[in-house]
């Protein structure tokens, strides 16, 4: 057994003479950044009641308010794998990045609280004009949809990135009436299923920008479910407010993938009705069985999808956005399917999880 003592006394003082190297300096550049992401978020956004304090400290300090509990969901949005800088305009790729967070705040019925935004940023984009101008655009796709929804940035880390690819990772904190939260797991047999808006927008949209393979020049979030989809928040608290919802999942990976998610968790088995799905006017656009395949399997549709005992009086619309039935579910029945798929006057089909992966 090797003994201390045998320790060379050179390698011995050199061992404890040792001192941690100075931390570097912050580069300029990202301080720079910092100050510029603070002046940016510092007005409009706020919610002074539930961040005491936000950027500019070692920590930020929230408040829950009372008889609340911490919601806490977080999501990466890696250049080439969440978007594609020569297809998505930059404002769309920071208001995306919000979007899928403050999605999952929805589903739950949550509020947000605050926003924390950690970014790898290559240098290419920190140091020449056309890449401040994209991280400008980004900033201020970011900044509407939390000033939108009040979502205060509250802190977050800045990088430059070794490699030339962006990384923008969020984590948002909501709260809700403590032990109320919907969950995916709370359906039960004979509940009716539900969802909100359209389906298969998303993917109708993202498969025109591939097809035309140059940036989007799209600016407004109106009519742009891929670059621009609005998170439900008002439906999602008003669901969980009413007490409407048993168990509720936002669309992010499709509906095939979701309502599995759902039906695993609730153990429970779903039919749903071709008939009766919602399919956003863009799918139109699309041969009528890529239309159907875009609203079952298109992710990212940002939609939520609700279970709600069938003794519960659903409203049509909610916060301005339709709420369409599209089946029920059942107890589940060894040899029957997890998700059927009802066809008018043609009978039902197995619905697999086959929720589209973007760019994999
Ligand atoms: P520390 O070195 O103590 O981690 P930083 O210098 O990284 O602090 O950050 C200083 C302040 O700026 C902190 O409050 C931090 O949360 C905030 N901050 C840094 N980067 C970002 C960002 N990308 N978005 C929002 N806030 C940020
Ligand atoms: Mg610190």
């Amino acid at each position: 057994m090797a003994s201390f003592l045998n320790f060379p006394p050179q390698l011995a003082r050199a061992l404890f003479s040792f001192k941690m190297p100075r931390q570097a300096h912050k580069p300029i550049g990202e301080l720079a950044l910092i100050e510029q992401i603070r002046r940016t978020f510092s007005t409009g956004t706020s919610r002074s009641h539930t961040v005491t304090l936000g950027i500019g400290d070692d920590c930020a300090i929230l408040r829950a308010p009372s008889g609340h509990e911490i919601l806490v969901t977080t999501d990466f949005s890696l250049e080439n794998r969440h978007f594609r800088r020569n297809l998505h305009p930059s404002p769309s790729v920071g208001h995306r990045c919000l979007a899928r967070g403050l999605s999952d705040l929805a589903a739950m019925g949550a509020t947000p609280i605050a926003a924390f935004l950690s970014l790898a940023l290559p240098p290419d984009l920190l140091h020449s004009r056309k890449g401040r101008s994209w991280i400008d655009g980004f900033f201020a796709g970011l900044r509407s949809l939390a000033q939108q929804h009040r979502t205060p940035l509250a802190g977050g880390d800045t990088s430059e990135s070794p490699a030339d690819l962006i990384l923008a990772d969020i984590i948002l904190i909501g709260s809700a009436p403590r032990g109320r939260s919907l969950r995916r797991s709370g359906a039960r047999p004979g509940d009716a299923l539900y969802v909100t808006g359209a389906l298969g927008g998303a993917h109708a949209e993202l498969s025109a920008l591939l097809a035309a393979n140059r940036p989007s020049r799209a600016t407004s979030s109106q009519h742009h479910p891929h670059l621009f989809p609005q998170p439900r928040l008002a439906i999602g608290s008003t669901l969980l407010r009413r007490r409407i919802a048993s168990a509720s999942i936002d669309l992010s990976d499709g509906l095939s993938t979701d309502l599995t998610h759902l039906c695993e968790s609730s153990r429970v088995r779903a039919e749903i009705d071709a008939g009766s799905i919602p399919f956003h006017p863009l799918t139109h656009l699309l041969p009528p069985e890529e239309a159907l395949h875009a609203a079952l399997h298109g992710g990212e549709d940002y939609e939520l999808l609700f279970a709600a005992s069938s003794t519960k009086r659903v409203p049509r619309q909610i916060a301005g956005v339709p709420i369409t039935r599209i089946g029920t579910l059942h107890r589940t029945r060894p040899g029957k399917p997890l998700v059927s798929l009802h066809h008018p006057g043609k009978g039902s089909s197995e619905l697999k999880p086959a929720g589209w992966q973007h760019f994999s």
